[in-house]
């Protein structure tokens, strides 16, 4: 089911939210040993909000729009009291001391918090294969990557271990997860969800992100985390739109943009021709494509890496075993803790980024390095900017190919990098990007299609997608396990 039917009828009474929660920890417990979607099932505490709920409508109270729905939560999210470990052994034991605001706004409107998803260390990677806690498979084929960093979350929906999920997005972590896993996923506009409680990877690309079973269920789950919040000084003050009903439009007369540069990457044909006809699809709907240039696309990977690790440099250098960080100490000084601390604590790729990062930052080659990023970020942006006076909606494949073998590119760093050429742009101009299914593979490998927006242009996203979900249902798609 998907979360707007089961919150529907816990609210009607025709469903328990006891019920709804004891029926998915189940699916967890038969599935999850096979897919390792999550590091952590907080049965107990699912429990008992599930029976509050209850509770509450016995009480005659009014619920959320997400009442009794059961939400897996990737671990880089702080939860009060709660373990949080964005899956590095240097965060072992740690337990926020506040609840994230995506978060806390879930539960206020009713969600069930199932437990803690595994990821890419510190988000870091497309394969979820960069974990202290072991690989997360594709529900699809267990010998296949779900994609990363939020595979876990991806996978959970995937293989119906819940209906929704949050993820961060700050490469495509979210949008190239759900590709590759069969299920949709957004990122929204940078500054729409307050990032207060989600773990710093790179503060300026970082976004909370949404995976759910439809694009309606993204569309709630927009609304009830979006919004100002004073606890994060880059949240916008924007009206938050009631989203659900746009994803019910029509797409006739919406402009389509089709970008050629996206398409001159290395594609996996099978990728190409699924998205060709998507986009044939919508043009069918009513809506019509048009020709749009980004020519800077090509710079998307080297800008949004120089940037990325150079901001984690900075945000991961607080663990340092004094503060934040599981200490470890054989020497006699201060240096020589921080060292034993974070050569212990922090996997290969995050010790590869910091060190990159660090790099850049360095006076000498900060002007042409990280400066010049920046100045591709805002090519990058203005490129969106006046494609966007032409159409409503960028068409795109959200990824260059279909799930990948578990194994196949953790060698080799920059292919494994590649996997974001299509997904890093949306995070370096801060513009709302969503990946709905397109179909699959010969194989049976799911693929995406990614949609992007103007900045706070989500309305026509869901637009798009709702018209595009309705008339091919590939979100219907099911792993056999
Ligand atoms: N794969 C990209 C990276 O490794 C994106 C990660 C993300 O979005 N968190 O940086």
């Amino acid at each position: 089911m998907a979360a707007s039917e089961i919150a529907r009828e816990v609210r009607d009474g025709t469903r328990r939210a006891q019920d709804v929660a004891a029926a998915f920890l189940s699916r967890i417990a038969e599935v999850d040993e096979r897919v390792g979607a999550f590091i952590e099932v907080d049965s107990d505490d699912a429990m008992r909000a599930a029976e509050q709920i209850d509770a509450a409508r016995a009480r005659g109270d009014e619920l959320g729009p997400l009442a009794g729905v059961p939400v897996a939560v990737k671990d880089v999210f702080a939860r009060r009291g709660k373990l949080a470990t964005c899956a590095s052994r240097i965060l072992e034991g740690f337990r926020a001391p506040y609840t994230a605001t995506a978060v806390a706004r879930l539960e206020r409107a009713g969600a069930v918090m199932l437990g803690r998803t595994n990821m890419d260390e510190f988000a870091m990677g497309s394969s979820t294969e960069h974990s202290a806690y072991g690989v997360t498979r594709n529900p699809f084929d267990l010998s296949r990557t779900p994609g990363g960093s939020s595979g876990g979350s991806a996978a959970a929906v995937a293989a119906r271990m819940a209906p929704l999920a949050l993820g961060s997005d700050t490469g495509g972590s979210v949008r190239q997860p759900a590709a590759l896993c069969g299920v949709p996923g957004l990122k929204p506009t940078y500054g729409r969800v307050s990032r207060h409680g989600l773990i710093a990877f790179a503060s300026s690309l970082d976004h909370v992100a949404p995976f759910g079973r439809t694009v309606e269920d993204l569309a709630t789950a927009l609304a009830v985390m979006a919004g100002l919040d004073p606890l994060d000084s880059t949240s916008l003050a924007a009206a938050v739109p009631d989203y659900l009903p746009t994803t019910s439009d029509s797409v006739e007369g919406l402009r389509i943009g089709v970008p050629a540069e996206y398409f001159d990457q290395d594609l996996h044909p099978e990728v190409t021709r699924a998205t060709r006809e998507a986009i044939a699809t919508l043009e069918s709907l009513g809506a019509r494509v048009v020709d749009i240039e980004l020519p800077h696309t090509r710079f998307a990977i080297p800008a949004y890496y120089l940037i990325a690790n150079s901001e984690a440099s900075s945000n991961l250098a607080r663990y340092d075993g004094v503060e934040f960080g599981a200490r470890r100490s054989g020497g006699a000084d201060l240096g020589s803790m921080y060292e034993d601390t974070r050569t212990a604590g922090f996997g290969d790729e995050v010790k590869l980024r910091i060190l990159l990062g660090t790099f850049c930052l360095c006076s000498g080659y900060y002007d042409d390095y990280y400066l010049a990023a920046t100045r591709v970020r805002t090519l990058i942006r203005r490129d969106f900017e006046r494609a966007f006076e032409g159409c409503d909606v960028i068409a795109t494949p959200t990824t260059p190919t279909p799930a990948f073998s578990l194994g196949e590119k953790t060698d080799d760093p920059l292919q494994m990098y590649l996997c974001d050429v299509l997904t890093t742009p949306a995070n370096l101009a801060g513009i709302p990007g969503i990946s709905i299914p397109s179909g699959v593979s010969q194989d049976g490998m799911p693929i995406g299609l990614q949609l992007l927006g103007p900045v706070l242009g989500e309305q026509a996203l869901f637009r798009a997608a709702g018209a595009y979900q309705r008339a091919t249902q590939h979100h219907l798609l099911e792993p056999a396990l």
